[in-house]
């Protein structure tokens, strides 16, 4: 799934492409991806492009005063084409659920793989009409995201770290890889209570919150579309490296397995040398 940096990455790099175009076309190839029922896709035909933004893990394209928002969930990405098809999508069994076609003959799709169909499109007159965006929490990369203000967030929850980093409503933008990037750049592990770290390790949660964030930001900055999943995945280092040595001690790398996730971490930098309990590999390595 893309986070904050993937998604900044793509606004920035749709914003470039789309600067001064108009849309042509909105084609859906699933009913299902599109939220809204007015305005309907046809509404953008004839618009200028005026800005293309980013909202947590949402991408908002201003089509004059229309904007097209969308959330690529965990199975979705963006394919930009300098010369769309000239075929046009029909709702069916398309991996693409949804075409944009601009005036100088450029467009993208916005594919989604696998059986379960999260990616979500919407028309709307403003963003935060979008439900998904209104329940938002602060960008971590904001300005106003002080350490302050993070140790009041961290000190008004009783939950795990984890679950926090990745509760869009309480911090916009990071996911199931970058947080656990965070919390082995800080050294904490992922199941440790928000509310009671002490001084020293909020501090060092902020930082790795900003630092890795601002990292990556910069590492995916200026890359096109369909370079960006393999650059984060080349950028991780606990993350999806199950077995692997850890880059800072050597140690190997662990997971945590649940229904529909898994996290990974190194028990000497997080959790003082201590396997966390797994469940699922404890049942099968017995
Ligand atoms: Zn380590």
């Amino acid at each position: 799934m893309p986070e904050l940096p993937e998604v900044q990455a793509l606004a920035d790099f749709l914003r470039t492409r789309t600067e001064g175009l108009v849309v042509t076309g909105v084609e859906l190839g699933s009913f299902h991806v599109l939220k809204t029922f007015t305005p309907p896709p046809e509404a953008l035909v004839g618009a200028p492009v005026d800005g293309v933004g980013r909202f947590g893990k949402f991408i908002d394209l201003d089509c004059g005063g229309t904007h097209l928002v969308f959330h690529l969930a965990r199975a979705g990405w963006l394919r930009w084409s300098d010369a769309q098809s000239a075929t046009r999508l029909r709702p069916g069994k398309s991996p693409i659920a949804l075409r944009v076609r601009f005036d100088d003959g450029s467009g993208f799709d916005l594919t989604e793989a696998g059986t379960q169909k999260r990616l979500a499109a919407y028309l709307v007159g403003d963003p935060s009409q979008v439900p998904g965006i209104a329940s938002l929490g602060p960008d971590p990369l904001a300005d106003d995201f002080t350490e302050e203000a993070f140790a009041a967030i961290l000190g008004a929850h009783r939950m795990q770290v984890k679950g926090l980093l990745r509760d869009q409503s309480i911090i916009a933008g990071v996911g199931n890889a970058y947080s656990d990037e965070i919390l082995h750049v800080a050294k904490l592990s992922p199941f440790a209570l928000a509310a009671t770290l002490d001084d020293g390790q909020v501090t060092r949660l902020y930082t790795a919150l900003r630092q890795t964030l601002a990292h990556a930001v910069a590492t995916a900055s200026g890359k096109p579309a369909k370079e960006l999943k393999d650059a984060k995945r080349a950028g991780m280092r606990v993350h999806g490296r199950t077995g692997e040595v850890c880059p800072e001690c050597g140690d190997v790398v662990r997971e945590v397995s649940f229904a529909d996730s898994s996290l990974q971490y190194c028990a000497t930098c997080q959790t003082g040398g201590k396997p966390l309990a797994d469940r699922r590999t404890s049942k099968f390595l017995k």
